[in-house]
């Protein structure tokens, strides 16, 4: 595995902190927690996809691109990131957003990622759910091409084998930070959506035969669905990496109980994910990716499914710019229902 085969460009603030949560690991009681921040890889408030579009963005810039397209949810924190890449390369964007969650909230339509889209200069427009995204994306981009725009696409969440190759950095730059350490990691735990994150991860962390389990805690698909869009994406991955099969059907798990009513809508347990994280550890979590998958985490702690004397590794993938389209969800009034960090 030799990733600088690959085109890439420098993009993100690298290698992101890995911290110990000692008051959160303290109020819940089981394993030693603790976060890569992935929140803080420094492109417009930072997040996963920003790896990924070290190596998209330089794919786009090889084939000669003027514009890129992409297309997300409306909060989308991929289509923030891939705006203000565009920007920094002088390239121009045009976003499809995707109409997920049928709020009619100011916030949620023009504030948060949707107004950093457009501070990046960006060019958004609104689309129903329920179509295949990227191949309407595919269609504006035809039409673009049409009227000689060179236009390079980029799949939601920048989740194709180019992409993911930014997780299998990331499953790198991770395992050589906790070797140095001498911080043996039980498990890693973060959020799947798209699938890129997983995937690279898997294959990056099965190429170096690394055996630190993986979990991806799902906001969408269902398990079986979820499981087999990562596993197709990492076997993709490793072919394109060179090492074809090293990703088994067995290292892929993704735990999907914590959807609640939807991608996008926030659950109970999310909110007090946020609250947990924020009070605890000053640490910003948004309720559509790294919450949910933070709630995941805490309910099988107090479930027993990982416990004292274990250490997990959350891997913070980032999207607190979301939190800004999302204040209706909280109390504004100071702390909401739910919060347990005051008894901790
Ligand atoms: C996109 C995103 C994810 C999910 O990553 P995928 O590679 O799409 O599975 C997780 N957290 C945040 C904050 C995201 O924006």
């Amino acid at each position: 595995m030799h990733l600088a085969r690959f085109p890439r460009i420098s993009l993100a603030h690298l290698p992101t902190p890995i911290e110990p949560l000692p008051r959160l690991s303290a109020a819940l009681g089981g394993p030693e927690i603790w976060i890569k921040r992935d929140d803080c890889t420094g492109l417009s408030t930072g997040g996963n996809k920003t790896r990924k579009l070290e190596f998209l963005m330089a794919e786009a810039l090889a084939e000669g691109a003027d514009m890129v397209m992409t297309q997300g949810a409306t909060q989308s924190n991929h289509a923030r990131q891939t705006a203000a890449a565009a920007a920094r390369l002088g390239l121009g964007c045009h976003i499809l957003l995707e109409d997920r969650t049928g709020s009619k909230a100011h916030n949620y339509n023009h504030n948060g990622n949707v107004l950093l889209d457009h501070l990046h200069g960006a060019t958004t427009e609104m689309c129903p759910s329920g179509g295949d995204m990227n191949a309407v994306m595919e269609k504006v981009a035809a039409e673009r091409r049409k009227t000689g725009a060179s236009v390079y696409t980029i799949p939601g969440g920048g989740s194709n084998p180019t992409g993911a190759l930014g997780y299998v950095n990331a499953a790198l730059e991770m395992l050589g930070q906790v070797n140095e350490a001498g911080l043996a990691i039980d498990h890693i735990v973060h959020a799947t959506g798209s699938a890129g994150t997983q995937a690279g991860l898997a294959t990056g962390l099965a190429a170096m035969n690394a055996n630190i389990p993986l979990l991806g805690i799902g906001v969408r698909a269902p398990q079986a669905k979820q499981e087999e869009n990562v596993f197709a994406l990492a076997a993709a991955t490793a072919e394109k990496l060179g090492c074809p099969g090293a990703v088994t059907r067995g290292d892929v798990v993704a735990n999907c109980d914590y959807v609640g009513d939807g991608y996008g809508i926030p659950t109970p347990g999310c909110l007090e994910a946020i609250a947990l994280f924020a009070e605890c550890e000053g640490i910003l979590l948004d309720p559509v990716y790294s919450a949910k998958a933070a709630a995941g985490l805490i309910d099988m702690i107090r479930g027993g499914d990982f416990t004292a004397g274990q250490r997990v590794m959350f891997l913070h993938t980032g999207g607190a710019a979301a939190l800004f389209g999302y204040d209706g969800a909280f109390d504004m009034t100071g702390k909401w229902t739910g919060s347990t960090a005051e008894a901790a």
